[in-house]
């Protein structure tokens, strides 16, 4: 790891999720904090838009391990946020996601208890496996609420089995074919394919959902803005609507960041909140090692989806307290054609939002990868429409004919990639396989002094693994001595950093 930076004033690129808590905890420790976003609203993924007088999703749907002592609960105690003004709690008919495939339906409760209740009766043949699972399970969660975890004190998975490949770990168990099914969702959920899963991080998505599962009250909207307060709250100052352009860089040393509109901005070190290869895109070739440059050009990206969103009678169509999957299993463990529905209360007069969502990839709309959002044209929203028209009646299937179904959007991986910056519009970033893990986790070392990388890439992806990245890239920052000076306290007893 780099030596501390020295000096206090720090740029920081893209005011997603990511950014913005880098930004407060790096404020709460003192620093001077510029986020420069080049979108007219801060937010990235994390906000939501309206359309038709309903507030929909983009990248906010449910969150895991928002408890009082779990990970991303302690986190937002440290950054000030109050979990219960923007999230309510999921599943009070016991139930968080209900899996429906072809010949059964698995529901994933509540609790690791009840889960592992669930896993028992609905395959009664995997007793042996399902108790291994479980046993790694349960220590994964363990280590998780060991405030150690944010700390990044030691390793807390030791076990160097845990960094194998789901696939390989379920073949030595002999799991049945359903029993890898169910066991493909948390996978799908950072977008790996189960085989390619690291246990690990598997079983940490898995866990944090089983933890306590969480969706937002409001909107992402209100999400972004209270992210936005709280950061200018602490003397932060926030630049929209106005994209980095170049990262400057002098001897050797990153020095200050030249904006799109011309202005430029000084700095001891500029944190780049952004996808990694639109960082590339922000330094002169020459001054990033080509072995590097390479490496990260190189890495494969998790998929995109295709996004409806519906407005539905509300009285026909309640809000659900849980998400539904139809699932098809196709081959052994590997979900195909998986599609998400979340039925929320719409925020206009009788009507309730469903989204749905299935896998895209940017390949399939090629034709208008030189385009730009809202110039695609014609043929571009009759395909989009086309795909909507087939979703909505697999929907039908799930929730019997939807009353005044009216498509108010649908967006793309080409929406997605225009919108935040992200290569080929995917979902969760980089994909953190097996085959790619060492590779990612290597990138986190910039060879350059004063650049250093947030957002869900660094650690993981979601809220919670960008906030996880959040918190890495200011021990970085800082130094591993004094960040654990000013965070032990509060991961135990939740007090506010030391001032200074
Ligand atoms: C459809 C979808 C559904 C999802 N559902 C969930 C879910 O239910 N639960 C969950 O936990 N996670 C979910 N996720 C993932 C989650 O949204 C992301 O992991 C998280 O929001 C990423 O935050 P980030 O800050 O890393 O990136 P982003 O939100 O992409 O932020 C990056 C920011 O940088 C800005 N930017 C880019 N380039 C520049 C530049 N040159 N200059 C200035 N600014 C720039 C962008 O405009 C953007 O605001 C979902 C994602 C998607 C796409």
């Amino acid at each position: 790891m780099k030596a501390p930076l020295e000096g206090n004033n720090i740029v920081i690129i893209g005011a997603g999720i990511g950014g913005l808590s880098t930004g407060i905890i790096l404020s709460l420790l003192n620093f001077n904090i510029t986020i420069v976003e080049k979108n007219p609203l801060a937010g990235g993924l994390m906000r939501s838009y309206r359309r038709s007088g309903i507030d929909c999703s983009v990248g906010v749907h449910y969150v895991g391990a928002l408890g009082e002592d779990e990970p991303l609960g302690i986190i937002f105690r440290l950054l000030g946020i109050s979990v219960n003004d923007l999230f309510e709690r999921m599943g009070q008919d016991g139930v968080i996601d209900r899996y429906i495939f072809d010949n059964f339906i698995f529901d994933l409760p509540t609790s690791i208890d009840a889960y592992e209740k669930n896993l028992q009766t609905a395959f009664p043949g995997d007793t042996a496996a399902i108790d291994v699972i479980m046993k790694n399970l349960r220590k994964i969660a363990e280590r998780m609420l060991d405030p150690s975890f944010l700390l990044n004190q030691g390793d807390p998975f030791q076990n160097i089995d845990y960094f194998n490949p789901m696939g390989e770990y379920l073949e030595k168990l002999n799991a049945s074919d359903g029993l890898q099914d169910v066991l493909a969702m948390p996978a799908q959920l950072i977008g790996v394919p189960l085989a390619e899963c690291p246990v690990i991080f598997h079983h940490m998505v898995l866990a944090g959902y089983l933890f306590s599962c969480w969706r937002l009250k409001e909107s992402g909207a209100k999400m972004a803005d209270v992210f936005v307060e709280r950061f200018r709250q602490l003397g932060g100052r926030l630049i929209l609507n106005e994209g980095a352009q170049k990262i400057i860089i002098e001897s050797g040393k990153v020095t200050g960041l030249q904006l799109k509109s011309g202005n430029s901005l000084t700095a001891d070190a500029v944190v780049a909140a952004v996808h990694p290869k639109a960082l590339l895109t922000l330094l002169d070739v020459e001054s990033l090692k080509s072995s590097y440059r390479d490496r990260l050009a190189n890495l494969q990206e998790t998929d995109g989806v295709i996004v409806l969103q519906v407005s539905v009678d509300g009285r026909e169509h309640p809000e659900m307290t849980h998400n539904i999957y139809r699932l098809e299993a196709r081959e052994k463990g590997i979900l195909n054609n998986g599609v998400f529905y979340q039925l929320r209360r719409g925020n206009a007069a009788g009507a309730n939002l469903l989204s749905i969502i299935t896998k895209s990839s940017c390949s399939e709309w090629s034709k208008w990868e030189n385009t730009n959002s809202g110039r695609r044209g014609k043929d571009y929203e009759e395909k989009k429409l086309s795909i909507a028209h087939d979703l909505l009646r697999q929907a039908d299937d799930v929730f019997g004919k939807l009353k005044d179904a009216k498509i108010i959007d649908v967006f793309t991986p080409l929406t997605v990639r225009d919108y935040v910056n992200c290569a080929e519009g995917s979902c969760y970033g980089l994909m953190r396989s097996s085959r790619q893990m060492l590779k990612i986790a290597s990138l986190n070392n910039v060879p350059l002094s004063g650049l250093y990388l947030a957002g869900q890439n660094v650690v993981a992806p979601g809220v919670l693994g960008s906030l996880l990245g959040s918190f890495d890239a200011v021990r970085r920052i800082v130094g591993q001595e004094r960040f654990i000076h000013e965070f032990k306290s509060m991961t135990l007893a939740g007090n506010k950093p030391s001032e200074g």
